[in-house]
């Protein structure tokens, strides 16, 4: 019953922007995130719900419980990727209007009212910048940054915003103060194979990792690649290559803390077959959710740069890109959610999440958590982005559990600051 009921939920939403590759596209602020949203505020209406929009244009749709006062909130976005698939965001929103619809069936009141929040333009597909609506939500965005946005159209935010319906200049009043919600939840694909990997139905997230990201530049002497003999050589490229080996190495160093390392793009001057590399700018990512872990190897990355410049004779040069805090979900919600499994008999599992989400602008002002139910092959941003109904299900049942509990109990989570 609940399957089917997912199933058509899930197949309506996708019937918006749904693509001929069997995917998705509604970008963020368009008509089609739009109608997705007002479909959403339909369902929740039927339900009794009482929805406003906030001047972000997030969707806050309200159960009241048997008290005033802060609410137990969950939710996710339903925007996406270009070319982009129907679970991403989707399966959070309608995970929470499931539990909705099984407290109206057995016409059941909790104590603190319930919020479910259909947050806006949760991907950075279209203006360079993830999560905007939740950004806005927990006061996290600032307005000079919003206006430097454009999309790939020369679009500006500002105009989309305008647009949609919405004023620019007021986008900061979506910030809600921090007494009006106990706690958050959300649910949403994992977008990795961890736990196909392990057989587990539901990741329980303790951390959400962030970059590190540095810029290397080493620089030779270009010349002709048939005139300078070997020892005459200067060569940028040569000298990259140990570095990325070396990098992947450091990392290899910091498993045990999750902590992970990169270097996914090499730029090569003057990148001709026959000429030595006179000079390569390497991007390296390193993320973590323990930033000592990931200090240690961007600290390492450096000693080896000087090292190999001096040994090869080239020139160095290290610049930090970003360097972003990782968010600390709330341990207490955590220790629910492992309860929950345990009564359901649904095996989950601690893991991290390498991927942002909506949750950690929210985690600044609120205590918070996230579940993770699994992706096939852990493949994401894609239309071929699939999760199993029943493995959805787990997922819903544990949310179901957790939130009712919470809005039941007169304990605060203690609220944890992001480390
Ligand atoms: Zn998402």
């Amino acid at each position: 019953m609940a399957i089917e009921r997912l199933t058509q939920w899930l197949t309506e939403i996708n019937a918006i922007g749904a693509l001929e590759s069997g995917g998705a596209e509604r970008l963020a602020y368009t008509y089609k995130e739009t109608a997705a949203i007002e479909l959403i505020r339909k369902w929740c209406e039927q339900e009794g719900l009482t929805c406003r929009e906030d001047a972000a244009g997030n969707l806050i749709c309200r159960r009241e419980g048997r008290q005033k006062g802060a609410a137990v909130a969950f939710g996710s976005h339903v925007d996406t990727v270009y070319d982009g698939g129907r679970y991403d965001g989707t399966l959070g929103v309608i995970a929470g209007l499931e539990v909705i619809r099984r407290l109206n069936e057995r016409n059941e009141t909790t104590e603190a009212p319930l919020e479910l929040i259909v947050f806006r333009a949760e991907e950075s597909s279209r203006f360079g910048m993830a999560t905007i609506g939740s950004k806005l939500m927990a006061g996290a965005a600032l307005p000079e940054h919003l206006a430097a946005l454009t999309d790939r159209d020369g679009i500006t935010f500002e105009s989309a915003v305008t647009d949609a319906g919405y004023a620019f200049e007021r986008l900061h009043e979506a910030a809600r103060p921090p007494e009006e919600l106990k706690a958050f939840f959300e649910l949403h694909i994992e977008q990795g194979s961890v736990l196909e990997e392990h057989c587990e139905a539901v990741g329980l997230v303790d951390a959400i990792a962030a970059p590190e990201r540095l810029r290397v530049t080493l620089e030779g002497k270009a010349s002709h690649s048939g005139t300078t003999p070997m020892d005459m050589r200067r060569d940028a490229l040569a000298g990259a290559s140990e570095l990325v080996l070396f990098t992947e190495e450091a990392a290899h160093d910091e498993k045990r803390f999750r902590s992970v390392a990169t270097v996914g793009k090499i730029d090569i001057k003057p990148g001709a077959m026959n000429t030595v590399p006179g000079k390569t700018v390497l991007d390296i990512d390193i993320r973590g959710t323990n930033t000592a872990s990931r200090g240690r190897i961007a600290e390492s990355v450096r000693a080896y740069t000087k090292q190999l410049a001096d040994k090869r004779g080239l020139q160095a040069a290290v610049e930090t890109l970003a360097e972003e805090e990782p968010t600390a979900l709330n341990t207490d919600l955590q220790r629910s959610l492992a309860d929950a499994c345990g009564q359901l008999r649904i095996p989950g599992r601690v893991m991290m999440s390498g991927a942002g989400h909506d949750v950690m602008n929210m985690a600044k002002r609120w205590p918070s958590a996230l579940i993770f139910v699994p992706s096939t092959d852990g493949l994401s941003h894609h239309p071929e982005e699939y999760t199993p109904m029943h493995e959805f299900l787990d997922g819903v049942n544990v949310l179901e559990r957790t939130v009712i509990e919470w809005a039941n109990t007169a304990v605060q989570p203690e609220k944890e600051v992001s480390s």
